[in-house]
């Protein structure tokens, strides 16, 4: 018995893993195209490795994911994020949960997380460093055909972990599309997510490295529903970034955004305030400071440029007292804090987002066991699936969670044939 898999990324490794400790008896093949495993894993959260999330609501946690939330209810009923946590720090890396309830090495090193498989893997599984995978097929109704640069296999099982299309230099270029489809399988629509924005309006640019902790961003889409994300916000010299940013991203994924086909957004330095809130809010600051100017009382919400600079743009001078400000000059100002603001997507930064949004089908894999549903002994895990999440940790917990689960399909499908230690 042997059993290929192809990336040695986060779900190629777990699924390796998890074969090792269920103790199937077989020959255990990990392919990697890099001389090094994990090596997106490793840069991952800054180099620190967000491997999870300290969520434990199962709802908020599926809630993360803008593709595939329904297809993995049952891998992460297998292993949520708890159980990957501990898992880590079963195999001796203590984890610790963050304020934002982000998990991180308590090192803070993300190659520590590489560390702990590459110790398992010792002796037990068949490394095949610089070993990109060039050509996947069946080949008869038990083995699949498998080529690399220099060699050809075949194999009983075939596991594809190869991740998405983002950060090809990290070894991920959508090769498992490839593998996918000769195998019979179709791809869906592919497309960029998690990425930073272009932005048409001068004045965004000039307030780079500006940060929000709350700002809201919305969208109305063709079909009229509305794109509502809140969460940390960037400027950056070419427009905006940050974690609401990506979480926009993440719903724009299929849509053209460029030069000629821009798109308005709705810009919330504060999320969820409405004009009624700030008018009142205006209104009742300006009454109990009216000696004071007006730029010092919009600094008491925003950072001072951004202040200085929203007053601009409503036209009220910012060094006027706030006795002086006008109904109307109020009004505007509680306008632009309730979405009157727009901003003007121009492009996508290109080859910065984190994630592939797309990928194999869903309906053509078994969710309760990540085997394909039409090439049988051929399992799929992590992001080559059509499965994305938002940012903080939730695309590695998909990969942990889908790779532990092919693992653990095969392991029982092997004991069912009496081939397990
Ligand atoms: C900069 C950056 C930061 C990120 N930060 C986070 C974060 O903090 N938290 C989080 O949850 N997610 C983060 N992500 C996303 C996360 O890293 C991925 O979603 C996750 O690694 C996907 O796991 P995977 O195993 O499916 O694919 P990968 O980890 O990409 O692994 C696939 C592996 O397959 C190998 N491979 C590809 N083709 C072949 C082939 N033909 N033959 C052999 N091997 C092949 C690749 O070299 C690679 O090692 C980040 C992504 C990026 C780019």
């Amino acid at each position: 018995m042997k059993i290929a898999i192809i990336g040695g990324g986060a779900a190629g490794m777990m699924a390796a893993a998890t074969l090792l400790e269920k103790g199937v008896n077989a020959e255990i093949h990990l392919f990697e195209t890099n001389n090094v495993l994990g090596k997106k894993v490793s840069i991952s959260g800054g180099g620190r490795c967000n491997v999870t999330t300290g969520i434990t609501d199962r709802n908020i946690l599926l809630s993360k994911y803008t593709r595939g939330n329904k297809f993995l209810i049952p891998s992460f009923y297998e292993f949520p994020p708890d159980k990957v946590m501990s898992w880590f720090e079963s195999k001796g890396m203590p984890l610790k949960v963050e304020d934002d309830l982000r998990v991180f090495p308590k090192s803070d090193i993300g190659t520590d997380v590489i560390k702990v498989f590459e110790k398992l893997f010792k002796n037990r599984v068949v490394l095949h460093l610089n070993e990109p995978v060039t050509k996947l097929a069946p080949s008869s109704e038990k083995e699949f055909y498998l080529e690399t640069k220099n060699n050809s296999y075949s194999f009983n099982i075939v596991i594809i972990t190869s991740g998405g299309n983002a950060y090809g230099h990290t070894g991920s270029k959508g090769d498992g599309y490839n593998f996918a489809k000769s195998c019979n399988h179709t791809i869906t629509k592919l497309g960029p997510s998690l990425n930073s924005f272009e932005i048409k309006q001068e004045w965004c640019k000039t307030l780079a490295g500006i940060s929000l902790p709350n700002a809201k961003l919305e969208y109305i889409q063709k079909d009229k529903s509305k794109v509502s994300v809140n969460g940390p916000f960037l400027f950056t010299h070419f427009g905006i970034s940050g974690p609401v940013t990506f979480a926009l991203s993440s719903h724009l994924a299929f849509e053209e955004i460029s030069k000629e086909n821009p798109k308005e957004i709705s810009f919330f330095p504060v999320s969820n305030s409405s004009f009624d809130f700030w008018n009142k809010e205006l209104l009742d600051t300006f009454l109990q400071s009216p000696k004071k100017q007006v730029k010092h009382i919009i600094s008491n919400y925003l950072p001072k440029r951004l202040a200085y600079e929203i007053l601009t743009l409503c036209k009220v001078n910012p060094d006027k007292k706030s006795s002086e400000v006008s109904k109307e000059e109020r009004k505007t100002t509680a306008k632009a804090f309730s979405g009157e603001i727009k901003l003007t997507l121009v492009s996508r930064m290109k080859g910065d987002e984190f994630v592939t949004a797309g990928g194999v089908t869903l309906a053509e894999i078994n969710k309760t066991t990540m085997e394909s549903k039409i090439t049988p002994n051929l399992y799929f895990a992590g992001e080559v699936l059509d499965v994305d999440g938002l940012t903080g940790g939730f695309n590695l917990q998909s990969a942990w969670a889908t790779g532990r689960l092919a693992g653990l399909s095969i392991a029982k499908k092997l004991v069912q044939k009496k081939i397990i230690k």
